[in-house]
C-alpha cells in the first residue's frame, strides 16, 4: 500500500451494537438499516456482520438485489418503496417488502402483475412532512390496500423527526395514534433513537440505523458512551512531513492558522478528498501515536495538519487516528458542524478499508 490513509472496519462492534439494539428494544424485531451503502461501511463488506438481523432495510434496489444476490433470504424493507410503477417487477422477483406512502402507488400496486403478493409497510406522514400519508388519509388507504389481492402482510411505520429529544416524540405519537385508530395493525416507528430512549414507540419492529455503526443519532457522543456501543470505523493515516514553525508563521491555505511561537507541526496524508470534513476548525481533535491533539490550519483536499506539541516523539510515519475508537467521529462532526451520519457516508472510495 502506497499512500497511508486507510478506513479500518471492526466487524465485530458491528455485531456487538446488533445485540446492543436487540436488548434496548427486546420484544421488537430488528430492521438493520444499511442504506447509503451501509452509512459508507460498504454493504457487501459488512452485511454478512449483521446476518444475525431479523431484516435489511434500505432503498436502492441494487443493494437489496446485492444481498439476495449474496444469499440473503430474510426480509428486506424498501423504506422509499418503489419509484416507479415497472420496478414492481424487480420487487415481486426479490420478494422486496414496500413502503407505501403515496396514492399512486397504491394504484401501481392494484394493477401490477405479480407472482405472489407483497408485504406493505403503509407509511403515515408522523409531522415531518416527507412521506407519508396524513393521519385522517390512513383508514381510507389501509382499506384499500387490504382489498387488493397483490398485498399480503400489512404494518403501520412512521419516522420521527425529533426522537433525541426527551420530550421529541410526543406530538409524533399522537398522530401516529390517530392514524392507527381502529385498525389492527403492527408497527414499525423507531430509528435510532427512539429504540434507545423511547421504550413505547418499539412496538413490532425498531429501524436501528446510526447505533450500529457505533456513532450516536444525536450528534453527542456522551449521550451513548455508556451504552455499550462501540465504533465500526477507524479512519488513519500517517505523518508525512513535519515542519518546524517560529512565531507569526502560518499553516496552508489562506494562512488560517498562524503560530504564537516556536512550534512543531505534522502533515497528515488525509484531506478532504478522503473524506475529512474541510470545514474543521482548529482545534478539532486528532490522535497521534496515542496522544491527543489538534488539527490547526485549513484541511486540504490531500492533507492536513495537526500541532505536535503534545507528542514531540512524533515524525515522519508516525501513525495517526482522525476518527475511530479514540477520537470519536461526533466530536470530529460537532467541531465541523455537521453529523457523524455525514462524514461515515462521506468517506471517499480512494480510501482503502480492511475489515478485521
Ligand atoms: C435512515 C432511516 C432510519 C434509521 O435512522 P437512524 O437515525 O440512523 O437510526 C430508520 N427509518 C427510516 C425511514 C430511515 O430513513
Amino acid at each position: 500500500m502506497s499512500r497511508p490513509v486507510l478506513a479500518t472496519l471492526d466487524l465485530s462492534a458491528l455485531r456487538q451494537n446488533l445485540l446492543t439494539a436487540r436488548r434496548a428494544a427486546p420484544d421488537a424485531r430488528v430492521w438493520s438499516v444499511v442504506k447509503a451503502n451501509a452509512y459508507g461501511h460498504g454493504l457487501d463488506r459488512i452485511w454478512s456482520a449483521l446476518a444475525g438481523t431479523d431484516g435489511f432495510a434500505l432503498l436502492n434496489l441494487e443493494e437489496a438485489i446485492l444481498l439476495r444476490e449474496r444469499g440473503w433470504k430474510g426480509p428486506i424493507l424498501m423504506l422509499e418503496g418503489f419509484f416507479h410503477a415497472d420496478e414492481l417487477e424487480l420487487f415481486d422477483k426479490y420478494r422486496l417488502t414496500t413502503s407505501v406512502h403515496s396514492n399512486w402507488q397504491v394504484k401501481a400496486i392494484q394493477n401490477a402483475r405479480l407472482h405472489a403478493p407483497l408485504d406493505i409497510y403503509l407509511k403515515v406522514n408522523s409531522g415531518m412532512n416527507r412521506l407519508g400519508f396524513m393521519p385522517d388519509r390512513v383508514h381510507t388507504v389501509w382499506q384499500q390496500l387490504r382489498r387488493l389481492h397483490n398485498v399480503s402482510g400489512m404494518t403501520l411505520m412512521a419516522h420521527f423527526a425529533d426522537a433525541e429529544k426527551p420530550d421529541g416524540i410526543t406530538h409524533a405519537m399522537q398522530r401516529i395514534e390517530q392514524a392507527a385508530e381502529g385498525l389492527d395493525a403492527p408497527r414499525s416507528l423507531a430509528n435510532s433513537a427512539a429504540t434507545l430512549w423511547h421504550p413505547q414507540a418499539h412496538f413490532d419492529w425498531v429501524r436501528p440505523g446510526i447505533v450500529l455503526y457505533g456513532a450516536s443519532p444525536s450528534g453527542r457522543w456522551q449521550d451513548i458512551a455508556d451504552s455499550g456501543l462501540k465504533p465500526v470505523m477507524t479512519l488513519s493515516s500517517e505523518i508525512i512531513g513535519v515542519q518546524n514553525l517560529k512565531a507569526g508563521d502560518t499553516v496552508g491555505y489562506g494562512s488560517r492558522y498562524r503560530a504564537g511561537g516556536e512550534q512543531r507541526i505534522g502533515i497528515v496524508a488525509c484531506g478532504y478528498a478522503d473524506g475529512y470534513p474541510r470545514h474543521a476548525p482548529d482545534g478539532t481533535p486528532v490522535l497521534v501515536d496515542g496522544v491527543r491533539t489538534r488539527l490547526i490550519g485549513t484541511v486540504s483536499m490531500d492533507m492536513l495538519t495537526v500541532d505536535l506539541t503534545p507528542c514531540p516523539q512524533a515524525g515522519i510515519g508516525t501513525s495517526v487516528e482522525l476518527w475511530g475508537q479514540e477520537i470519536k467521529i461526533d466530536d470530529v462532526a460537532h467541531a465541523a458542524g455537521t453529523v457523524g451520519y455525514e462524514l461515515m457516508c462521506a468517506l471517499a472510495a480512494r480510501v482503502p478499508v480492511v475489515t478485521v
